[in-house]
């Protein structure tokens, strides 16, 4: 049987885009996951249907997470990298924070030589998402497969409270809703989880898609490779119960991630000749972006120890339920800069409470390459967080902001000293530039490893419809093809590129 589109990878993208595919009952379609599938809502496993996935000290772990290592900097122990595999992908992982990209970001896009990315055209894709349960009018979809809410002022706890007066105190603007085009200051976090349930691209899309008999989902199912004839896409090559089969389709299309993507795609021949002749990959287009441009958001964790009497949240990983988003002091981009409240019950007897600081807008540029010919074995993740002085520099005045705020009235009562970076380490430049450096994580938002772009950008891997330079027949639809990280959270970002590329893909066809 040939398939008229095969989908790899079921998460935020795949998902998306293989139910809006199968729309057409004349189009067969295949969704290939390397994950489980959990088709009915009851057998949903707790930590896939409640779990809030990011803590401050995030490691999700267990069969629904591919559980790489990656190196944040060259100062830094090796992080561990989170990925979900399961239907639903990172989106069943995750922290559900469902924040929209800014307009700014997608003019960036066009402005790099993707003119179908602007603000204007994509924003009823992104209407198209959500459901949004707190607000309507004309930047909020109301029928959409992902349900979002706010939490409300007076459920945060007490740190993030805290953390809500004290930006307040120092000038910021409260914000409401932080998915107006506009929005900017500190204000409830929009979540796809109303009413504790994670609205996973699993559950939003795939439980209404999945009846379809022209879709066919098939979990537990790696994908090897993909099959050229020439440099044309045919098929692919894919590991199940032990045994390997090879499948046909019209039109491939990869979204297994911004991690999988560029492996898939090197160990199908599609990648830099130098690094493919040196694993002896015969090369089906010399495409030396493919893995480069690793974007994503760098942060650091600052943390206090709590007075006796303060009140601890209950839950150990709870929703990220408030956020700042403000401008760094000479920042020509504004929302360069993240900043969200959290207790840990992990650090020190009684816990920390700590203010994660994040850039939302990076210029350090990190790195995919292969270690292996076999797909079971991670590639080399190089993220080379704050290698650019201009990042330094803004987290070190990010590090300093997070010390005001700590000082701000609202958490006199609830703070006994700051723990980590000491007193000294925060009043050097140079300490404070080497404590980060060794301390920075990342946000999981990793981008951009394929990414898009007109044919004359050499590090471009696909146009601005998905195609792969150099090969017919083969498309990718998922974070990796974002030019850059945006001012947000990849999840939307992710969904936004399943919508519009199967759309790119239905009028083409
Ligand atoms: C812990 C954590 C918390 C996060 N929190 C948030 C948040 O709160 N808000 C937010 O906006 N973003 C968050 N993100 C990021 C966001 O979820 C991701 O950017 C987004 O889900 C990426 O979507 P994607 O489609 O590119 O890839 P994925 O959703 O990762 O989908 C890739 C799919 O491909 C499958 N796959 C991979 N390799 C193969 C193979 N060889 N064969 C077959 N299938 C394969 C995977 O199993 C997976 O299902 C978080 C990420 C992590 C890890």
């Amino acid at each position: 049987m040939k398939y008229d589109k095969i989908v790899i990878g079921a998460g935020s993208a795949g998902a998306v885009l293989a139910s809006r595919l199968s729309e057409d009952s004349n189009c067969s379609v295949l969704l290939l996951e390397a994950g489980p599938d959990y088709p009915n809502f009851e057998n949903l496993p707790f930590d896939l249907k409640h779990g809030w996935g990011t803590g401050p000290d995030i490691v999700v772990g267990g069969i629904h997470d591919w559980q790489f290592t990656g190196t944040a900097s060259k100062f830094s122990e090796n992080m561990p990298v989170p990925r979900g595999k399961v239907t639903g992908g990172t989106s069943a992982i995750n922290g559900q924070v469902f924040l929209r990209p800014l307009p700014e970001d997608f003019e960036r896009w066009v402005e790099w030589g993707n003119d179908r990315w602007s603000f204007k055209e994509c924003l009823p894709y992104l209407l198209k998402i959500e459901t949004d349960l707190d607000y309507g009018g004309d930047f909020h979809g109301q029928d959409g497969p992902i349900l979002v809410k706010r939490h409300p002022l007076n459920s945060l706890t007490d740190d993030q409270l805290a953390f809500y007066e004290a930006c307040k105190y120092l000038g910021y603007k409260e914000n409401m809703d932080h998915n107006l085009p506009d929005a900017t200051g500190v204000g409830p976090y929009p979540l796809n989880n109303p009413d504790g349930i994670r609205f996973s691209t699993a559950l939003g899309y795939l439980s209404q898609s999945r009846h379809r008999l022209n879709l066919t989902i098939k979990p537990n199912c790696v994908t090897r490779k993909i099959v050229f004839d020439g440099n044309i896409a045919t098929g692919v090559e894919v590991i199940s119960g032990g045994e390997v089969f090879k499948v046909e389709g019209k039109e491939i299309i990869l979204s297994a991630g911004s991690i999988a993507t560029p492996q898939i795609l090197m160990l199908s021949g599609v990648g830099s000749e130098e690094l493919l002749s040196a694993f002896d990959i015969s090369v089906i287009s010399d495409l030396p972006g493919v893995g480069k441009n690793l974007r994503d958001h760098p942060t650091v964790h600052t943390t206090w120890k709590p007075h006796f009497s303060f009140n601890k949240p209950e839950q150990k990983i709870g929703p990220q339920k408030v956020a700042l988003r403000y401008t760094s002091q000479d920042s020509k981009y504004q929302n360069d800069m993240i900043m969200i409240m959290r207790f840990s019950h992990e650090i020190g007897d009684v816990g920390a409470l700590m203010i994660s600081v994040g850039i939302y807008l990076a210029e350090s540029v990190g790195r995919i390459s292969l270690q292996s010919t076999d797909i079971h074995i991670q590639p080399i993740l190089d993220y080379n967080l704050l290698s650019h002085k201009y990042d330094l520099k803004r987290l070190r005045e990010g590090v300093r902001l997070a010390d005001k705020i700590a000082e701000a009235p609202s958490f006199t009562d609830s703070i006994v000293a700051r723990l980590s970076p000491d007193e000294t380490t925060i009043n050097n430049d140079d300490l404070l530039d080497q404590w980060m450096l060794e301390n920075v994580l990342t946000m999981h938002h990793i981008s951009g490893t394929c990414k898009m772009g007109p044919k004359c950008d050499e590090e471009a891997v696909v146009d601005q419809y998905g195609l792969v330079y150099g090969t017919k027949q083969l498309r990718i639809a998922d974070a990796s093809i974002l030019p850059d990280c945006p001012r947000a959270n990849t999840n939307v970002a992710a969904m936004l590129i399943g919508e519009r590329i199967a759309d790119f893909i239905k009028t083409s066809d």
